[in-house]
């Protein structure tokens, strides 16, 4: 059995990796021809899967999904333009108006507002539960046609058992998705816990270097079928061979970077811990909640009344404000900044979050300097 991290390293499949090349070519096209009349009437009846328009498949991004199938334990997978492609792909193919989603509270923002403001028009029913209902109440999920999950989410970091959820979800037959962002399948692999579709903002950790957008969802060869078939061509938010070869090679190093991500994770918590004007720390790390191995570098606390956010935000050196994490860069997001913002449908004043809270997306700096970094903007945030 090879290891995990060597098949990230070496795996290729396409038939122009015999031409000795380490990476996948970038196939930049938008069209595939047939040699003859036979061969477009034998793809056309799908007697063979040769790729024939790029919005549907191209050899970049199926190397791509072929590694983050592998990645995630899953069967297959689809490559998108965004995060929010894939969810959008992904609960547009697996509910109907008169249908019913249960959702978790503190779920991301724009899937948050996807729901409210898209798909609940359409007749789809949408209630949101606590977190720890999905685990304690076995009967929770019963009538509904889908379970939206997070474990753990982007904010305040909560988990869930998946495995356990998974298991009362099949018994009412509920098809499952969680979004596997935080915790990469270096940390977690949802679909070999029982979860039916595991998606990612391939944005975050996966690209790794913050210049590339994307998404993917894995899953079970029939599953991902129904959404290729669907809701990919349909929809149209395909992945770019371009964004796909970047993401091929950021998957060559997540192992390493998750690592570094983690030992940084840990360095800070030791410190935090023992920092009076912190006064919650929201980082769940490896045992946490059975199938979670590790710690990502994604964490939240909630400072004490009297550090001034905005000057504390001012201070920072290294740290840069921003949204998005997973990237190379140090990032801090104040709550309050989201928390006030005018407009429909902001999740953060529905859940309930700290005007207190401060996310920190630890990058792969120098674990001290970041801590020192941190550390003397908490002593201007007080001054
Ligand atoms: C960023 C993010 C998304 C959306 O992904 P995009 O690539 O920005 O469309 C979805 N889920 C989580 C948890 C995210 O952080």
């Amino acid at each position: 059995m090879t290891n995990d991290e060597t098949k990230l390293a070496t795996l290729l499949t396409t038939p122009a990796a015999g031409h000795g090349t380490v990476t996948p070519p970038i196939v930049q096209t938008s069209l595939f021809t047939f040699e003859d009349y036979d061969g477009l009437v034998a793809r056309m009846a799908g007697q063979s899967d040769a790729p024939i328009y790029t919005r549907v498949q191209n050899p970049t991004v199926a190397e791509f999904e072929r590694l983050m199938a592998q990645a995630e334990g899953g069967e297959a997978a689809i490559g998108f333009a965004s995060g929010m492609g894939a969810i959008a792909a992904a609960i547009l193919a697996f509910v109907q108006p008169g249908q019913r989603i249960a959702c978790v509270e503190h779920v991301y923002a724009d899937t948050y507002r996807l729901l409210e403001r898209m798909v609940r028009p359409m007749g789809i029913d949408i209630d949101y539960h606590p977190i720890g209902a999905f685990e304690d109440q076995p009967d929770l999920l019963k009538g509904y046609a889908l379970a939206y999950l997070e474990s753990p989410n982007s904010l305040v970091m909560q988990v869930m058992d998946l495995q356990r959820v998974a298991g009362y979800a099949l018994r009412h037959g509920v098809v499952t998705m969680t979004d596997n962002s935080w915790a990469t399948p270096v940390f977690q692999r949802p679909f070999t816990l029982g979860i039916d579709l595991v998606l990612h903002s391939a944005s975050k950790y996966i690209g790794g270097h913050s210049d590339t957008v994307a998404g993917v969802v894995i899953g079970s060869a029939a599953h991902i079928a129904r959404i290729r078939d669907l809701t990919l061509p349909l929809l149209g938010a395909k992945l770019a061979p371009f964004e796909a070869f970047l993401l091929t090679r950021s998957l060559r190093t997540l192992h390493l970077r998750m690592e570094r991500h983690q030992a940084t994770a840990d360095h800070f918590l030791d410190r935090l811990r023992q920092e009076p004007l912190v006064h919650r720390i929201h980082s769940p790390g490896p045992d946490a909640v059975p199938g979670l191995t590790g710690r990502a570098g994604l964490m939240s606390l909630e400072f004490d009344p009297g550090v001034d956010i905005p000057r504390f935000c001012n201070a920072l050196r290294i740290f840069r404000l921003g949204v998005s994490w997973g990237g190379f860069e140090s990032l801090a997001l104040p709550a309050q900044a989201s928390l006030s913002q005018a407009g429909q449908h902001n999740s953060m004043q529905r859940f309930g979050v700290s005007p207190h809270l401060l996310r920190l997306s630890l990058g792969l700096e120098d674990p001290e300097d970041l801590w020192r970094d941190f550390h003397q903007a908490l002593q201007q945030g007080i001054a």
